[in-house]
């Protein structure tokens, strides 16, 4: 099989914890260029921007971009108009017109656009999808808490307008939800806490109804200490449907459920792969849109300052 020339744009910590690692151990891509302001990546041609890679290296075919969500639409904008496919981290845009935009331009060049859902990737939430089928659901409780310290230690751009604030977790949660059951989720209220120093939340309290009635409450919190929680429960007809540690986890009734090894990057590159054969795109927004809603409706409650 052709290895894709692929360049990575935007060299921070996903980057470099997941993105890089998983180019290099997978046989489906062969990463040639790398772009972003400071970074460099030994062994790889380095640059400083999108525009003088592309110059540089002309053969990339294929861009991950794992920038900061607020200069995602330009360079991508950019990339596409140049013929490359493009991955978008999570979240695919700072707006949902911004990624409407973009697929239009992707389906104008005839290139594949992927708006990269990596927690849907991870190892348990397909067989969730699977064992969820049909079923009948009374009941979904989110809650999704871990320490904005230990995770995104010096990363200012999370508390500025289109960081997401706890949504850039939060995001993850509902891409797994809407990843797992099919049809429309409604978001009806939500309570934002904003830190006095901050233009995005560091909490948030959503409530949905799910596409055949259910209610489903989220809580979302940047704050949490001591054990994380990124849990989904998901009362049905047939029992309570458990996600844990983030979708790699699931149990029924308490009763742990097998699931194939694999891992959420390496899943999140073979779909890609897939994507790009098939010259097909995947662009969800459903994610998006319910942080969208949420800010439409949110209820704004003032918090105490963050300081890290
Ligand atoms: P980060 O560590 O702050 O890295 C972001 C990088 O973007 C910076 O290193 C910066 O490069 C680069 N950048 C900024 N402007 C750029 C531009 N114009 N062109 C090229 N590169 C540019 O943030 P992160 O944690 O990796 O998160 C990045 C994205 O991945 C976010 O959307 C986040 O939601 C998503 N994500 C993060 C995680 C995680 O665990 N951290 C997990 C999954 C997804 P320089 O350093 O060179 O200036």
């Amino acid at each position: 099989m052709r290895r894709v020339k692929i360049a990575v744009v935007g060299l921070g910590k996903i980057a470099r914890d997941q993105h890089i690692p998983t180019l290099n151990s997978g046989d489906a891509f062969e990463l040639i260029a790398v772009a972003s302001p400071h970074g460099k990546l030994d062994g790889v041609p380095s640059f400083s921007d999108i525009e003088a890679m592309l110059r540089a290296t002309p053969d990339v075919e294929a861009v991950a971009l794992c920038t900061t969500p607020q200069v995602r639409y330009d360079i991508a904008r950019f990339a596409l108009q140049l013929g490359r496919h493009v991955l978008l981290e999570k979240p695919p845009g700072v707006t949902v017109s911004e990624v409407l935009a973009l697929a239009d331009v992707a389906k104008e060049r005839r290139v594949t656009l992927f708006a990269g859902w990596h927690s849907r990737h991870a190892r348990a939430v397909e067989a969730a999808r699977v064992w969820l089928g049909w079923r009948k659901i009374f009941n979904v409780a989110i809650t999704w808490k871990e320490d904005v310290r230990v995770w995104h230690p010096a990363q200012p751009w999370i508390w500025k307008a289109g960081g997401l604030g706890v949504f850039d977790p939060g995001i993850n949660a509902l891409s797994v939800l809407t990843g797992i059951i099919p049809g429309t989720f409604a978001m009806k209220s939500a309570e934002l806490s904003y830190p006095s120093n901050c233009e995005t939340p560091i909490a948030a309290r959503l409530l949905l109804t799910g596409p055949r009635g259910a209610m489903t409450q989220v809580e979302l919190d940047f704050l949490q200490t001591g054990p994380q929680t990124w849990d989904i429960d998901v009362e049905t007809d047939a029992g309570r449907l458990s996600l844990s540690m983030g979708g790699n986890v699931m149990t029924v009734d308490n009763k742990p459920v097998a699931t194939a090894p694999s891992t959420e990057y390496a899943n999140l590159y073979a779909h890609f792969a897939e994507l790009i054969r098939r010259g097909r795109a995947d662009v969800d927004i459903a994610p998006l849109q319910l942080v969208a809603d949420a800010f439409l409706c949110g209820r704004r409650v003032n918090v105490e300052p963050f300081v890290e």
